[in-house]
Protein backbone atom coordinates (compact mmCIF):
# COMPACT_ATOMS: atom_id res chain seq x y z
CA UNK A 1 0.00 0.00 0.00
CA UNK A 2 2.90 2.54 -0.87
CA UNK A 3 3.53 4.46 -3.75
CA UNK A 4 6.68 5.11 -4.77
CA UNK A 5 6.50 8.83 -6.02
CA UNK A 6 5.19 9.59 -3.34
CA UNK A 7 6.96 11.62 -0.95
CA UNK A 8 5.16 11.38 2.24
CA UNK A 9 4.95 7.26 1.84
CA UNK A 10 8.56 8.27 2.21
CA UNK A 11 8.94 10.35 4.86
CA UNK A 12 5.99 8.26 6.61
CA UNK A 13 8.00 5.21 6.38
CA UNK A 14 11.34 6.29 7.53
CA UNK A 15 12.66 6.54 4.29
CA UNK A 16 13.73 10.62 3.75
CA UNK A 17 14.62 11.72 7.53
CA UNK A 18 11.98 14.12 9.07
CA UNK A 19 11.35 15.71 12.94
CA UNK A 20 9.30 12.97 13.77
CA UNK A 21 6.89 13.75 17.03
CA UNK A 22 4.82 10.13 17.71
CA UNK A 23 5.19 7.00 15.59
CA UNK A 24 3.23 4.21 16.11
CA UNK A 25 2.48 0.96 13.58
CA UNK A 26 0.19 3.07 11.40
CA UNK A 27 0.82 6.88 11.62
CA UNK A 28 3.97 9.17 11.80
CA UNK A 29 3.67 12.45 12.99
CA UNK A 30 5.84 14.99 11.69
CA UNK A 31 6.75 18.60 12.05
CA UNK A 32 5.37 20.13 9.03
CA UNK A 33 8.57 21.99 7.48
CA UNK A 34 6.21 25.50 6.38
CA UNK A 35 4.85 25.55 10.54
CA UNK A 36 1.54 27.90 10.09
CA UNK A 37 2.22 28.16 14.11
CA UNK A 38 4.76 26.94 16.13
CA UNK A 39 4.53 23.13 16.64
CA UNK A 40 2.65 22.59 13.47
CA UNK A 41 2.32 18.45 12.64
CA UNK A 42 0.85 16.50 10.15
CA UNK A 43 -0.12 12.68 10.89
CA UNK A 44 0.52 10.67 8.16
CA UNK A 45 -0.72 7.59 7.70
CA UNK A 46 2.27 4.33 6.76
CA UNK A 47 -0.04 3.29 3.93
CA UNK A 48 -0.85 5.37 0.44
CA UNK A 49 -4.08 6.70 0.33
CA UNK A 50 -4.83 9.83 -2.14
CA UNK A 51 -7.55 11.51 0.69
CA UNK A 52 -10.34 10.85 2.56
CA UNK A 53 -12.12 9.09 -0.32
CA UNK A 54 -9.82 6.60 -0.23
CA UNK A 55 -8.90 6.38 3.42
CA UNK A 56 -9.43 2.71 5.58
CA UNK A 57 -11.73 2.89 7.22
CA UNK A 58 -9.83 1.24 9.89
CA UNK A 59 -7.30 3.51 9.55
CA UNK A 60 -10.00 6.70 9.62
CA UNK A 61 -11.27 5.20 13.21
CA UNK A 62 -7.26 5.94 14.64
CA UNK A 63 -6.70 9.36 13.37
CA UNK A 64 -9.32 11.58 15.62
CA UNK A 65 -7.83 9.89 18.41
CA UNK A 66 -4.79 10.32 17.88
CA UNK A 67 -5.12 13.99 17.09
CA UNK A 68 -6.59 14.34 20.51
CA UNK A 69 -3.62 12.68 22.09
CA UNK A 70 -0.99 14.84 20.14
CA UNK A 71 -3.49 18.03 21.08
CA UNK A 72 -3.27 17.34 24.16
CA UNK A 73 0.27 16.29 24.69
CA UNK A 74 1.35 19.45 22.26
CA UNK A 75 -0.24 21.88 24.26
CA UNK A 76 0.87 20.84 27.68
CA UNK A 77 4.51 20.86 25.85
CA UNK A 78 4.22 23.67 23.95
CA UNK A 79 1.86 25.86 25.94
CA UNK A 80 -0.85 26.75 23.76
CA UNK A 81 -4.01 28.56 24.12
CA UNK A 82 -5.79 27.06 20.81
CA UNK A 83 -6.14 23.95 18.23
CA UNK A 84 -6.70 23.66 14.99
CA UNK A 85 -7.46 20.39 13.08
CA UNK A 86 -7.75 20.56 9.04
CA UNK A 87 -7.44 17.94 6.30
CA UNK A 88 -7.68 19.09 3.01
CA UNK A 89 -9.20 16.88 -0.27
CA UNK A 90 -8.49 17.92 -3.37
CA UNK A 91 -6.79 20.91 -4.99
CA UNK A 92 -9.77 23.19 -4.76
CA UNK A 93 -9.64 22.73 -1.11
CA UNK A 94 -6.02 23.16 -0.62
CA UNK A 95 -4.24 19.84 -1.30
CA UNK A 96 -0.89 20.16 -1.95
CA UNK A 97 0.59 16.58 -1.03
CA UNK A 98 -1.63 13.72 -2.09
CA UNK A 99 -0.93 11.41 0.56
CA UNK A 100 -4.04 11.66 3.34
CA UNK A 101 -2.48 14.12 6.01
CA UNK A 102 -4.32 15.62 8.36
CA UNK A 103 -2.99 19.45 10.15
CA UNK A 104 -2.28 19.60 14.03
CA UNK A 105 -1.93 23.35 14.67
CA UNK A 106 -1.31 24.98 18.21
CA UNK A 107 -2.74 28.21 18.38
CA UNK A 108 -1.20 31.27 20.51
CA UNK A 109 -2.76 34.20 21.98
CA UNK A 110 -1.31 36.63 19.21
CA UNK A 111 -0.08 34.27 17.14
CA UNK A 112 -0.90 36.48 14.21
CA UNK A 113 -2.04 33.57 11.88
CA UNK A 114 -5.60 33.45 10.07
CA UNK A 115 -7.36 30.43 8.83
CA UNK A 116 -10.15 31.57 7.74
CA UNK A 117 -13.55 30.17 6.94
CA UNK A 118 -15.30 33.28 4.90
CA UNK A 119 -19.19 32.78 6.21
CA UNK A 120 -21.97 34.27 3.29
CA UNK A 121 -25.70 34.14 3.47
CA UNK A 122 -28.32 31.50 2.69
CA UNK A 123 -32.04 32.35 2.99
CA UNK A 124 -34.02 29.55 4.69
CA UNK A 125 -35.15 28.19 1.72
CA UNK A 126 -31.62 27.61 0.12
CA UNK A 127 -30.63 26.25 3.43
CA UNK A 128 -33.71 23.42 3.42
CA UNK A 129 -32.95 22.99 -0.23
CA UNK A 130 -29.22 21.80 0.65
CA UNK A 131 -30.60 19.88 3.20
CA UNK A 132 -32.89 17.68 1.32
CA UNK A 133 -30.58 17.20 -2.16
CA UNK A 134 -28.41 15.92 0.70
CA UNK A 135 -30.69 13.71 2.80
CA UNK A 136 -32.88 12.72 -0.10
CA UNK A 137 -30.96 12.89 -3.21
P1 LIG B 1 -1.84 20.29 2.16
O1 LIG B 1 -1.80 21.66 1.54
O2 LIG B 1 -3.01 20.06 3.07
O3 LIG B 1 -1.67 19.21 1.12
O4 LIG B 1 -0.57 20.24 3.14
C1 LIG B 1 0.69 19.86 2.74
C2 LIG B 1 1.63 20.30 3.84
O5 LIG B 1 2.80 19.52 3.78
C3 LIG B 1 2.04 21.76 3.78
O6 LIG B 1 1.71 22.41 5.01
C4 LIG B 1 3.55 21.70 3.57
O7 LIG B 1 4.24 22.71 4.25
C5 LIG B 1 3.89 20.33 4.12
N1 LIG B 1 5.04 19.68 3.54
C6 LIG B 1 5.32 19.49 2.23
N2 LIG B 1 6.46 18.78 2.08
C7 LIG B 1 6.91 18.50 3.33
C8 LIG B 1 8.03 17.80 3.84
N3 LIG B 1 8.94 17.24 3.04
N4 LIG B 1 8.17 17.70 5.18
C9 LIG B 1 7.25 18.28 6.01
N5 LIG B 1 6.17 18.94 5.58
C10 LIG B 1 6.00 19.07 4.26
ZN1 LIG C 1 1.88 8.23 -0.20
Amino acid sequence: MRDENCIFCKIANGEIPSRTIYEDNDFRVILDLNPATKGHALILPKNHYKNLYELDDSVASKVMPLAKKMANHMCERLGCDGFNIIQNNNEVAGQTVFHFHTHLIPRYNNDNQTLVMKPTKMTDEELDKVRDIIVKG
